[in-house]
């Protein structure tokens, strides 16, 4: 095996073995702040760094709108006003391209109208300068949470994200568009191999060997075929056109590269 391969447990008892442990990068709520002030802007990356989120800065509007619309963050913080592309434009687009993505806008002091124009242009809160960056991270964590139900506590925790695929470690746990998806243990642990390292094939017999691990199947690698397609049935929007586990022809199956 390569160097994706994992280590067997030990366990004989059937239970579940200790998840192994995951770069916290890979799993993070990610966040765009859109700020051409580079003090202010330097300040909510470092807060929001410590707290454990992967932290983008985009200087301009067209750079935030670029990164928005192609990156897909889990929450904007956009402030409304930029050189170049103002921040209602960036929202105007933004929310043109996704209806759901949580933006909050940053207004300036004393200035209502950015208040509630932003609001009308669809921005989920907004915060006036100056504010205290711990009323931010209040407000970000809310919005993750309103958003993403309560998979948005774990900031830095053991949540692995794509799109709007959410797959809870700790709590096995899995969500798609903000629905509750109920998946068999077999398909969650299908689903949380192949989602823990994307890109990766896996062959059939590698997945049955994982599962043996995890559950006493005395099964043989078709039926690796029949619990993906289960599986896709509940997360893919299309099983026939899936785009997050996809067959490798000839080889296995891979969860989609970001
Ligand atoms: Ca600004």
């Amino acid at each position: 095996m390569g160097p994706g391969a994992r280590t067997k447990g030990e366990g004989t008892t059937g239970e579940p073995r200790a998840p192994p442990v995951y770069d916290s990068a890979g799993m993070a709520s990610s966040i765009l702040i859109v700020e051409d002030e580079h003090a202010v802007a330097r300040g909510i990356q470092y807060a929001l760094q410590q707290e454990g989120y992967e932290v983008t800065v985009a200087r301009s509007g067209e750079e935030g709108l670029e990164f928005a619309t192609h990156q897909a963050p889990d929450l904007v913080v956009l402030d409304v006003r930029l050189p170049g592309m103002d921040g209602f434009e960036v929202l105007r687009r933004i929310r043109a391209a996704d209806g759901k993505m949580p933006i909050l806008v940053l207004t300036a002091r004393d200035d209502e109208m950015d208040k509630v124009i932003g609001l009308e242009l669809g921005a989920d809160d907004y915060l006036t300068k100056p504010f205290g960056l711990r009323e931010l991270m209040s407000r970000i964590k809310a919005l993750l949470r309103r958003a993403y139900g309560d998979f948005a506590d774990a900031g830095g925790g053991r949540v692995l994200r794509h799109d709007d695929l959410l797959i809870d470690l700790e709590r096995r746990r899995v969500q798609r568009a903000g629905r509750k998806v109920n998946l068999t243990p077999t398909e969650f642990e299908i689903l949380r191999h192949l989602a823990s390292r994307p890109g990766r094939v896996y062959t059939r017999s590698e997945l049955l060997e994982l599962l043996r691990d995890y559950e006493a199947l005395d099964q043989d690698e078709k039926t690796i075929n029949v619990h993906i397609s289960h599986l896709r049935e509940k997360i893919e929007d299309d099983p026939s056109a899936p785009v997050f586990v996809l067959t490798v022809r000839g080889v296995g199956y891979a969860f989609v590269e970001r």
